[in-house]
């Protein structure tokens, strides 16, 4: 009998119900999945004892205390160590997944030149040709620390120059240098006692004041942060209150403010007042009268700009928040660039500067970092230790008026051919903390908050600048005292004109890459657009 079509049909049909129904594709299935599991070649998680390590988080300058799960030596979890004094126990959710980053595939795991694989004998026979052609400028992204002691002192002799990338934060407080003749780096932001902080689109509660003005925002109700922005940003969905104006009307704005402020006698400071009128915001007169009611009702209250904003700066004038506690204070100044004389040869870019720098400076650049991003205009890209791989230091976002100092631990071994600028230039980063260690005790002043206890204990009662190193590799934090000389004085003679606010370079709180988890969470929460 010749098989018709239809026989067929209910052959196929038939074998497909049958393997549905026998467990033989599901055992295979089931096998593959293993097998494939356990080839050789695939990573596997590490297995052994587990243990908890407390440290600081290096991946941005807050600084928020880590609590870091390990197994068999390797971190595998992190969570917030509860109580820091910096972070009060959050993280960003870049941190939940950081532990992930070094085994990411934009991993910088070899010496690379203009896009093609090199090595370490190459790069370094090319700094040496280069450097001994012309002058050495050291590029640093967080100034303060040891390595950039060591940056400062290799570029002195050297010739060369000091440059430091500032953050858009440390740009806000341009207009007060400025105005008061004091250098921007002896200035800081009060956020600790401002009771409104009305925030003109800059990232309070994304980057700027970390995780940890977040949670402090969120468990004290007497707190308010206005976010007036054009857009719905991450800040904007966690203030108390947000205004939406249009797009770069900002200056416009900030005039309104001060011009009811001073008109209605809400403020004590007679001063200049802007003769715009604000149609332009998109707010009516009505709601710029409430703002400003409410702003001087609920004092000390801070104005924030995104960028440099004169008009922003000039508003805190009004609101008499220059020299005033929550307002804008007075610190011991940091050390600011060394500027070199003569246009660079070579230029060497630490691994903490933002990866959308761009060079300038048309000569030989040696980036160091531990990822790859993009828009590289870098010639030489050389792989740094990355998240937990070094020990490394973190003072603290550069605007708190409080300084803070702690220790990134080396939770994790870096892999091979992996080096740091310091290193690079022949220095040690260890022994130089272990020297800014033995200067805290010296000084005596502020305390240490370890997480065994959460007790903050006076440094002097530390027995040694040993101890000291210990404390703060075990997850201790060295907090200072609160400044008590906030004398600033800015004094306006007119309005200032009303420009659009600057934005710069890295207004966006940004990082080469992100660990899969936290590109979950990014996405899922929408907290930030693109991955
Ligand atoms: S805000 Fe910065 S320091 Fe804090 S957890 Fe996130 S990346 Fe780390």
């Amino acid at each position: 009998m010749k098989p018709t079509r239809r026989d067929l049909l209910a052959l196929g049909g038939g074998t497909f119900a049958g393997l549905l129904f026998t467990p033989a594709p599901w055992k295979l299935l089931n096998d593959s999945a293993k097998w494939t599991q356990n080839w050789s070649w695939i990573p596997q998680p590490a297995r052994g004892p587990v243990d908890v390590k407390y440290t600081a988080c290096a991946l941005c300058p807050n600084g928020c205390g880590l609590r870091v799960r390990m197994a068999a030596g390797w971190p595998v979890g992190i969570g917030g160590a509860a109580g820091h004094p910096v972070s009060r126990g959050a993280l960003c959710p870049l941190a939940f997944g950081a532990h992930q980053l070094n085994w990411h595939p934009r991993r910088l795991r070899q010496v690379k030149h203009r896009g093609r694989s090199a090595n370490w004998d190459a790069a370094t026979a090319a700094f040496q040709k280069a450097s001994s052609e012309g002058p050495i400028v050291i590029v640093d992204g967080r100034p303060g620390r040891a390595a950039s002691a060591i940056y400062r002192r290799f570029a002195k002799e050297h010739d060369g120059g000091y440059e430091i990338v500032f953050p858009p934060e440390v740009r806000t407080l341009a207009p007060y240098a400025q105005w008061s003749g004091v250098p921007v780096t002896a200035l800081a932001y009060d956020l600790d006692n401002a009771r409104t902080i009305v925030s003109f689109g800059a990232p309070v509660l994304d980057g700027w004041g970390g995780p940890g003005l977040a949670r402090r925002w969120s468990a004290d109700a007497d707190l308010r942060l206005i976010q007036i922005e054009s857009e719905l940003s991450r800040t904007a969905s966690l203030a108390t209150e947000w205004i939406a104006i249009r797009p770069g009307s900002e200056a416009a704005l900030a005039g309104d403010l001060a011009r009811v402020l001073v008109e209605e006698g809400l403020v004590a400071v007679r001063g200049p007042i802007s003769e715009t009128a604000a149609e332009e915001t998109g707010l009516s007169p009505e709601q710029v009268r409430t703002l400003a009611r409410t702003i001087a009702a609920n004092g000390p209250a801070l104005a924030i700009a995104a960028d440099e904003s004169p008009a922003v700066a000039a508003l805190n004038v009004v609101l008499g928040a220059v020299g005033a506690r929550g307002g804008i204070v007075r610190k011991a100044a940091a050390e600011g660039p060394e500027p070199c004389a003569k246009p660079p040869r070579v230029v060497l870019i630490d691994s903490t500067v933002p990866w959308d720098e761009a060079n300038t400076w048309g000569a030989e650049v040696f980036r160091f970092t531990a990822w790859e991003g993009d828009r590289n205009s870098a010639d030489w890209l050389l792989p740094a230790p990355g998240f937990l791989e070094e020990v490394a230091e973190v003072r603290g976002s550069v605007i708190s008026a409080v300084e803070t100092y702690a220790l990134s631990a080396r939770l994790a071994a870096p892999p091979a051919g992996v080096k740091g600028l310091a290193e690079f230039l022949g220095a040690s980063v260890e022994s130089e903390i272990q020297a800014r260690c033995a200067a805290l005790l010296r000084e005596g002043k502020g305390t240490l908050w370890r997480p065994v206890d959460g007790n903050p204990v006076p440094i002097q009662s530390v027995e040694s600048a040993a101890k000291v190193y210990d404390e703060l590799l075990a997850g201790a934090v060295w907090c200072g005292d609160r400044p008590h000389d906030r004398a600033l004085r800015c004094d306006l003679k007119q309005w200032p004109t009303a420009a659009p606010s600057r934005r710069g370079p890295g207004t966006e709180w940004s990082v080469p890459v992100r660990p899969p988890l936290a590109t979950k969470l990014y996405q899922e929460s929408d907290l930030r657009s693109e991955i």
